[in-house]
C-alpha cells in the first residue's frame, strides 16, 4: 500500500506541485529581503563592532594607560606598553588589539574608567594582508577621530537607556 501511494505521488508530481504552491504563496507576500549594501537593517546602540580609541575635545587622548582593559580581556587580545611623559602623565606607547583573538565581549569598554576604548557600530571592514588584523594605537585613534560624533551619540543614548 505504501509503495502504491509512493508511486502515485511520484507519478502525479504531487511533491512538485506542493513546492510550486509554496513558491506561489510567497511570490505575492510582503518582501522581507534586505538589498544589502544599498539597504541596511537598524543597529542597536549596544552593538559591538570595530574598536576605537577616543580623544577629549582638546585633542588629548583619553587613555591613561591604566591597563584595566588589558587585564580584563578574556581573549588576551590587548597588548599595552606605556611610559610616563615629561608632564608626569602616563600614556601608552603601544596599544594593540588583535581582532582575530577578540570575541567582541565589550569587557574592555566596560572596564575603561575614562571612556577611551569603545566598540563602535562599524561592522564593514576587512583585512587583505597578514597582520592587518592587529589594530594599532594609530589605527584605533583614527577610527575614534572618524566616528567620534556617532560614538558620543551612542554613549548618550545608552546612558539615557540605563
Ligand atoms: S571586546 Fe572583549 S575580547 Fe575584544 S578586546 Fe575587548 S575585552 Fe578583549
Ligand atoms: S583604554 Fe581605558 S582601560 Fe585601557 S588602558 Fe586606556 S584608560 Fe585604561
Amino acid at each position: 500500500m505504501r509503495l502504491l501511494k509512493h508511486y502515485l505521488q511520484s507519478f502525479l508530481l504531487l511533491e512538485m506541485f506542493k513546492g510550486m504552491m509554496l513558491t506561489g504563496r510567497y511570490l505575492f507576500a510582503r518582501k522581507v529581503t534586505v538589498q544589502y549594501p544599498e539597504e541596511k537593517t537598524p543597529i542597536s546602540n549596544r552593538f559591538r563592532g570595530l574598536h576605537a580609541l577616543r580623544r577629549y575635545a582638546n585633542g588629548e587622548e583619553r587613555c591613561i594607560a591604566c591597563k584595566l582593559c588589558e587585564a580584563v580581556c578574556p581573549a588576551l587580545a590587548i597588548t599595552i606598553d606605556s611610559k610616563v611623559r615629561e608632564d608626569g602623565s602616563r600614556r601608552t606607547t603601544r596599544y594593540d588589539i588583535d581582532l582575530f583573538k577578540c570575541i567582541f565581549c565589550g569587557f574592555c569598554e566596560e572596564a575603561c574608567p575614562v571612556d577611551s576604548i569603545v566598540e563602535t557600530s562599524v561592522f564593514e571592514y576587512h583585512f587583505e594582508k597578514r597582520g592587518e588584523q592587529i589594530m594599532t594605537k594609530e589605527k584605533l585613534l583614527a577610527v575614534g577621530d572618524k566616528f567620534e560624533n556617532d560614538i558620543a551619540a551612542c554613549k548618550q543614548a545608552d546612558s539615557t537607556y540605563r
